[in-house]
């Protein structure tokens, strides 16, 4: 068994403001948050946190802390080895009832009866994101639950643990190709897709928008940053069949009247918007 070394930062923050912080710091490579009442564990691999990477993270600490004057924000941090982080998580992580119909269920709990007849995707996360337990995934189920058609060719772009990518297949979809730069999550993205015995069906690449394969999909869904969403819409746009469908989750509803002129630009209509707390996810047209 390879065994990895993690930094874990410990950023005491009141949980008001912890989901705001968590959307900025997916964007500096932390793949794993764990949400305490006052504090916030965030995880990366050792080999991530360099001076490069802790000039750009004291940096935005220091932002986030100008924005919100009031806030007591301080932070510390310490290596872990893989069995001990997989041993908190077991501990931590519990079944997520993301949807009515939809329930994420890591391996080490059971399945308590009274959801027996939902669709269950066997998800441990280990040190990806996509548990369930942050909106963005949710409300990207809620979305693929309304607009999952059976014959669908699925684009997962972000994919994390795999989450959305298992959901699709599970609800029928006819493949879907998942993409996610991050060799960790790929690692995880893998052995869930086993997990899920969902393998005939799901293609997972590591690498980012210049491996999405040139082919038509029907479905594309990205659980992404702002940035990122900027950064790729047209091109994500453009490997969508025409009619077909993208959802986008992972963002903040104050930053979507500027996403809202770029759908515009690349021909993409907003056919349904959900939200939670803070969060926005969009289902898009391409016409
Ligand atoms: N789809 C999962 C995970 C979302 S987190 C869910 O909905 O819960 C966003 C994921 O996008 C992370 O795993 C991150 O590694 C990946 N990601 C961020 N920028 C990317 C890029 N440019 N190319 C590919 N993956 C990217």
């Amino acid at each position: 068994m390879k065994t990895h070394v993690w930094v874990q930062v410990v950023i005491r923050i009141d949980e008001h403001y912890q989901d705001l912080l968590i959307g900025l710091l997916v964007l500096t490579g932390f793949t794993g948050f764990v949400q305490e009442e006052k504090f916030l564990q965030c995880t990366m691999p050792k080999q991530k946190w360099n001076t490069a990477f802790k000039i750009k993270f004291e940096a935005l600490i220091t932002k986030f802390k100008k924005e919100f004057p009031s806030l007591d924000l301080s932070y510390s941090h310490k290596l872990i080895h893989e069995e001990n982080w997989n041993k908190k998580w077991e501990s931590q992580t519990g079944i997520v009832e993301a949807t009515p119909h939809i329930i994420i269920k890591p391996s080490w709990k059971k399945l308590p009866i009274r959801h027996a007849k939902k669709l269950v995707l066997h998800i441990d996360p280990k040190m990806s994101f996509g548990t369930g337990h942050h909106e963005t995934t949710r409300l990207s189920l809620s979305l693929i639950e309304r607009f999952l058609e059976q014959h669908m060719k699925i684009l997962d772009f972000g994919t994390g643990t795999g989450v959305l990518g298992i959901a699709c297949i599970k609800l029928g979809a006819q493949s879907v190709f998942a993409v996610d730069n991050d060799p960790w999550a790929i690692e995880n993205t893998k052995e869930n897709v086993k997990r899920n015995a969902v393998q005939k069906r799901m293609i997972v690449r590591l690498g980012s928008i210049s491996c999405i394969p040139r082919r038509n999909f029907d479905l594309i869904i990205a659980n992404i940053d702002f940035r990122t969403i900027i950064r790729f819409i047209t091109t994500l746009a453009s490997r969508t069949r025409k009619e077909g469908i993208i959802i986008l989750s992972g963002i903040l509803t104050n930053d979507m009247p500027v996403l809202l002129k770029l759908f515009a630009k690349n021909a993409l209509i907003p056919i349904e918007l959900v939200n939670e707390n803070e969060w926005t996810s969009v289902a898009l047209r391409r016409m």
